[in-house]
């Protein structure tokens, strides 16, 4: 009996061992036979990302063209292109000590700073970063939102050293970047139009924000004006052309991206109002939401548009910004692990959770140059628990890193070449020698070197010989200075000093 036994359990190891040998050998089998398909499905990918000269061209010129349709009428093109009621940017000679606040972006912010016109320019400048709670940005109301910003803002004002100097009888004035959709009515004044990256309060939308501000300020006992509100492409419009007389356009590039530019007041036929002294007027393109059919739209950005929390809105957003890149490589990544045993005979589970690869890894891996490619190795690892990636595993993603973010900055160059040809600075004119300067920001530009050569290296070749009169310069974090900059030239004692 006990020998039987023992017979049975020999036979039975016996039929593991050979069962196990023969699922390695089919495993491997099957490696093999779908390194192929992986081949494809890359190769595939990159074809549908593609982005030739001759496309990012016809990309630019789509551009200009619902710019042109954005301004004739309201509603006229995706592109929004509001008005921002900024019509005199700054110009260094600014005094004064004003605040600004920042609310939109992945922080808060509050500062003041110190103006010493043109021989000091800025004296002081001190900023404070504020993180909101979570049950504050979403779910709350309007009150516990403003009321939070009033209060860390007084709290700010109470520190205000000697250094900072308020000329005696005045009012505090404050310059708001608030980087979300609004109707702008004035230029200290606007209705948000709707909520974005992550937060949600009801009773806000449709509200005019200054005034909800206001009206906290005052229950905070706090006695200060706003002297305009602004949204991050203008504010780093405004504080590029302090530093730089040249900027003629603000690109963000961080979460999400937009752009701003100034436009002749008179090429806007929508704006019904008087004609600003200057003859100009900053645009808010809200360029995000730009759509095109030249757009190199793939099935894996039509699945993450589809699943997205705006489906169907912000498809250039989509394929460009910090928010997304990260996804789209989740994506074709997920893919190749199912169709095509990218990762062997398994779906690694933590790959088929949304967003969970974020740009920043992304980033790391593409920039990674050792030879065993070791970053890539260490995050497929700790992101996805793939204990034991191979070599031409990881070469797979650092191609996917290359072909995603390639097309990203190239659509975003050409979206600024778009900017250019509206403003007829896209080719040399005779006699003329003007240099034009974007001002850039955002963490995806300043911080993913290989997105920022690429776009720079995209201008080049869009532009041929005009190329060297655009410079694209890295503002960091100039749209809070320049939402302070905005105050000062928007100020209730601005028409005292000049008279
Ligand atoms: P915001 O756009 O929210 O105002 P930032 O300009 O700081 O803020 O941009 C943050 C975004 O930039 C993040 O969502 C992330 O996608 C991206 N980012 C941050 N650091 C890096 C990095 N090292 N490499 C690539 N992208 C990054
Ligand atoms: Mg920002």
């Amino acid at each position: 009996m006990g020998k039987l036994v023992v017979g049975v359990s020999v036979v039975c190891t016996a039929a593991v061992v050979c069962g196990v040998a023969v699922l390695l050998m089919k495993r491997r089998m099957k490696n093999s036979g779908e390194w192929g398909k992986v081949e494809a499905l890359l190769k595939d990918f990159e074809e549908k990302c593609a982005t030739p000269m001759g496309k990012l061209k016809q990309v630019a010129d789509a551009m200009t063209v619902e710019m042109h349709a954005g301004l004739a009428s309201e509603g006229g093109s995706k592109l929004k292109m509001l008005i921002s009621y900024v019509d005199n940017l700054p110009t260094g000679d600014e005094e004064g000590l004003f605040y600004a606040l920042d609310l939109g972006g992945t922080n808060f912010r509050v500062m003041r700073v110190q103006l010493g016109g043109n021989e000091k320019r800025i004296v002081k400048h001190e900023v404070k970063e504020v993180s909101i709670p979570q049950n504050v940005m979403a779910g709350s109301s309007s009150e516990v939102l403003f009321d939070f910003i009033a209060t860390a803002l007084a709290e700010f004002v109470a520190t205000e050293g000697d250094d900072f100097h308020l000329p005696p009888g005045r009012q505090r004035e404050l310059g708001f970047t608030f980087s979300f959709p609004v109707k702008q009515l004035s230029i200290a004044s606007g209705t948000l139009i709707k909520w974005t990256k992550g937060f949600s309060i009801e009773d806000v939308v449709g509200q005019d924000v200054v005034g909800e501000l206001a009206k906290a300020m005052e229950r905070a006992g706090l006695d200060v004006r706003v002297a305009a509100l602004v949204n991050d492409t203008v504010g780093t419009l405004a504080g590029g052309r302090y530093n730089n007389p040249d900027v003629i356009a603000a690109v963000i590039l961080g979460t999400g991206t937009n752009a701003a530019y100034v436009e002749r007041a008179h090429a806007i036929p929508k704006w019904h109002g008087l004609l600003p002294k200057s003859g100009e007027m900053v645009i808010n393109m809200e360029w995000g939401n730009f759509l095109s059919s030249h757009l190199p739209v793939t099935e894996y950005d039509q699945n993450l548009d589809v699943e997205s929390l705006n489906p169907g809105e912000q498809i250039y957003e989509k394929m460009i910004s910090g928010m997304y890149l990260g996804e789209i490589l989740r994506r074709v990544l997920c893919r190749m692990a199912k169709e095509a045993s990218l990762f062997g005979d398994y779906v690694p589970s933590k790959l088929k959770i949304p967003f969970i690869l974020r740009t920043p890894d992304m980033a790391a891996m593409h920039h990674d140059e050792s030879a065993d490619l070791k970053v890539v190795g260490n995050k497929l690892k700790d992101i996805l628990e793939v204990p034991n990636s191979t070599l031409k595993m990881r070469k797979i993603v650092v191609e996917l890193c290359d072909i995603i973010t390639s097309r990203g900055a190239r659509l975003s160059a050409a979206g600024i070449v778009g900017i250019l040809k509206k403003l007829g600075k896209d080719t040399l004119k005779d006699g003329e020698n003007q240099r034009s300067v974007i001002a850039v920001d955002g963490a995806l530009f300043e911080r993913y070197t290989k997105f920022r050569n690429c776009l720079e290296e995209t201008m080049k070749e869009l532009l041929g010989d005009t190329a060297d009169s655009i410079v694209i310069e890295l503002s960091n974090d100039g749209s809070g200075v320049g939402a302070a900059l905005l105050a000062a030239s928007h100020s209730q004692y601005t028409d005292l000093e000049e008279s």
